[in-house]
């Protein structure tokens, strides 16, 4: 066991919830929060930068690393692998870094696991299922198929929305980070 003395945040939430939207808020207002780089193996988008968004790793090297037991949670995200660097969590803690997480439920699972109280999940739902589709088709980014697939996943995500430490409905945005920067705010004085 380390002795940790950063707090760890984790925003989780079915996608289109208004994760990104939140997090640009809070990278704006406590930029004393760091955040993990994650590896993956989904080919970069535009815009994207190795080192900045993600190390970008092929199958075979994400699986190499794996079994040396570099993650300290890894799983499959609609098809493609993601994991977090234990190196990177478990030394920024122990110096004092607090950390700001945004994984899918199967990390915020495996880091609720590993770090107890010590990490604490905020659940981002949609204000309903219907609000979460028209959210995913006005954002104009992913073809009806992806839409399908995260509508799809997102039911068994919300199903879990009452298991973290808090939950945010993010009804109306600003109301939404109200409730959010409170939270956070508590967290990094407890
Ligand atoms: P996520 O990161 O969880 O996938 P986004 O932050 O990309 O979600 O939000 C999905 C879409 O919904 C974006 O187009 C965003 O502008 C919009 N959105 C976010 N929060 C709200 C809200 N409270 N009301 C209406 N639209 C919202
Ligand atoms: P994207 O490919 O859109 O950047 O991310 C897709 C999903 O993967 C998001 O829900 C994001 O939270 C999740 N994710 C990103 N990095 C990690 C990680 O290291 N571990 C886990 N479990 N999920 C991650």
């Amino acid at each position: 066991m380390i002795k940790q003395k950063g707090k760890i945040i984790v925003v989780v939430g079915p996608s289109g919830a208004g994760k990104s939207t939140l997090l640009k808020k809070i990278r704006a207002d406590f930029p004393e929060l760091k955040e993990s780089i994650s590896c993956t193996t989904r080919p970069m988008r535009d815009g994207e930068k190795e080192g900045i968004n993600y190390f970008y790793l092929t199958k075979e090297e994400f699986i190499q690393r794996r079994d040396k037991d570099s993650f300290l949670e890894w799983a499959t995200v609609h098809s493609n692998l993601y994991g977090t660097s234990k190196e990177f969590v478990e030394s920024s803690v122990i110096r004092g870094d607090s950390l700001l997480f945004d994984i899918d439920v199967q990390g915020a699972d495996a880091v609720k696991k590993h770090f107890g109280r010590g990490a604490s999940v905020i659940f981002v739902a949609p204000p309903s299922i219907e609000e979460l589709k028209v959210r995913l088709i006005k954002r104009g980014t992913d073809s009806d198929e992806v839409i399908g697939v995260r509508l799809k996943n997102a039911q068994g995500e919300l199903k879990r929305k009452d298991d973290y430490d808090y939950l945010v409905v993010n009804d109306d945005i600003d109301r939404a980070y109200d409730e959010i920067y409170k939270i956070i705010s508590g967290v990094l004085v407890s």
